[in-house]
Order: C-alpha cells, then sequence, then structure tokens
C-alpha cells in the first residue's frame, strides 16, 4: 500500500517571473519541469505533468490572468494537465496526438512490461514498482489513470513568436526526442526553455518517434545558440557550458 501524499506538487519560485512545479511522487523517467513563466498580457505554463492531480487547482494562486498551456511535444509525463486550460499551444506534428494520445498511458509497470521497464533501467531510468510512489488521495485508483485527450487552440511551426506583451519567445522546432518537440527561446535575456530536446540527465532517442540523425541536428542547432539559461523538460537548470558539456557529449557518442 503507497502512502497518501500531503500535497501532489512542489511549487519552486525560480525568479520573479518563472515558477517551476513538479510531482515529487512520480518516478524521475516520467517526472517533468512545468514551468510557469509570468508575462504583462499573458503567462504560460509550460508541460503540465502526468495529470493524476489537478495542476489548475494547485497552481490556482498563480494563474490572475490568461494563460497558456505549452507542450513542449506529447509525450505522457507532459500533457495531462492540458485538458485543464482554455488555451493550449503545440507544433503541427504533435496536435494530433494531444487531441487524440496514441496510448490511454499507464502508471503500472505490469502494463509497461518487463521488457521495456529493463530497458529503461538500462539507459538510466531505473524504478522498481509503479510510476508513482504516493497516491494523491486514500481512494485513488491507479488503474483508472489515462491519459486525457486536449485540444489545440494555437498550433505552430518553427519561427513562430509567443507574445506575452512584455516578453517573447520564439517557437524553435526541435525534433529528435520526438518528432513535434519545440523550444521556446527568448533572446532578449539568452533563456531557453527547452522541452526534453536537452535536459541534464539520460535523454531518450531510442523511443517511439525519436530520431538519432534528426537529433544530431538539433544537438548542432543548439549548440550554436547564445543560451545564458536552460529551463528543461527534467532535471536541473542549467548554463551554456554545461548545454555544451551534454551536446558533445551526446555528438560524441552517437554522431
Ligand atoms: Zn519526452
Ligand atoms: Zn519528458
Amino acid at each position: 500500500m503507497l502512502p497518501i501524499a500531503d500535497r501532489w506538487f512542489e511549487i519552486k519560485h525560480i525568479s520573479d517571473d518563472i515558477t517551476l512545479l513538479y510531482e515529487p511522487h512520480v518516478v524521475p523517467l516520467m517526472r517533468c519541469n512545468i514551468w510557469h513563466v509570468r508575462g504583462r498580457d499573458r503567462d504560460l505554463m509550460i508541460d503540465t505533468g502526468m495529470g493524476i492531480a489537478s495542476l489548475h487547482d494547485a497552481a490556482r494562486h498563480l494563474l490572475d490572468k490568461e494563460v497558456t498551456a505549452v507542450a513542449t511535444h506529447t509525450h505522457d509525463d507532459h500533457i495531462g494537465g492540458h485538458h485543464e486550460f482554455d488555451h493550449i499551444l503545440v507544433h503541427e506534428l504533435e496536435a494530433g496526438n494531444l487531441e487524440a494520445p496514441a496510448g490511454r498511458g499507464t502508471l503500472l509497470a505490469s502494463v509497461i512490461g518487463a521488457d521495456a521497464v529493463r530497458k529503461y533501467a538500462l539507459v538510466g531510468y531505473p524504478f522498481d514498482g509503479d510510476l508513482i510512489t504516493a497516491l494523491p488521495h486514500a481512494d485513488y485508483d491507479m488503474a483508472s489513470y489515462y491519459v486525457h485527450p486536449a485540444k489545440a487552440t494555437e498550433i505552430v511551426v518553427e519561427g513562430d513568436i509567443v507574445d506575452l506583451g512584455d516578453r517573447q519567445f520564439e517557437v524553435l522546432h526541435l525534433p529528435g526526442h520526438s518528432p513535434g518537440s519545440i523550444g521556446l527561446w527568448e533572446a532578449a535575456t539568452g533563456t531557453l526553455f527547452s522541452g526534453d530536446a536537452i535536459y541534464d540527465g539520460p535523454l531518450l532517442d531510442e523511443i517511439g518517434g525519436a530520431d538519432i540523425p534528426t537529433y544530431i541536428r538539433t544537438m548542432k542547432r543548439l549548440r550554436d545558440l547564445p543560451v545564458r539559461v536552460v529551463h528543461a523538460g527534467h532535471d536541473p537548470s542549467f548554463g551554456r557550458n554545461r548545454l555544451i558539456q551534454l551536446i558533445d557529449a551526446y555528438l560524441k557518442k552517437r554522431a
């Protein structure tokens, strides 16, 4: 029997305008970073976690104006809460998967299967048991979990601008981890929200939808970006030196 969590989301204020939310009771493989970015006219919620508990409720104190829920890509751990938001942004190549997810998703290791569990352990994501280590409330039924569909209201491609009034993010199409992976790049501050294109942990380039030659091109592109800070889809944020290290390690392994 799993313990009951006091609260489902942890919340960390990174700066005046950026807040990190995450789900500590989800195993690292599926524990994504959820970034709330405050703008003058509109805020962003970049990714939304697993959808096990309400992100909208947990973040209510942050949601004082229009907010766009961005999908950096449509893996289960990044889109679980999108259905709770009115305005939803995704790359054109993954809008279909957001609206009609390819699988229903699961929290159960028995459904994931021993082979897949072993593969994840080999690439650096061991987990022992199911995908959560606590329940959101006492009568939560893990088997009832599914990924809620969400219909995009804004479909983007490379070069589109996401305008918050006082800050502008450029959409970078960063495929490789998934076909429609995007980053949001704020040139004025050198800030990149990278999704799963790059993070400071084991990268996944052999899962369904991933493509190594494409990933290599994305890495080379990111290497040339004048980044000051990367807020990624998983793991801690990092600066340009670490970005170059991560890219070079990837290129050494794969290129
Ligand atoms: Zn992913
Ligand atoms: Zn992810």
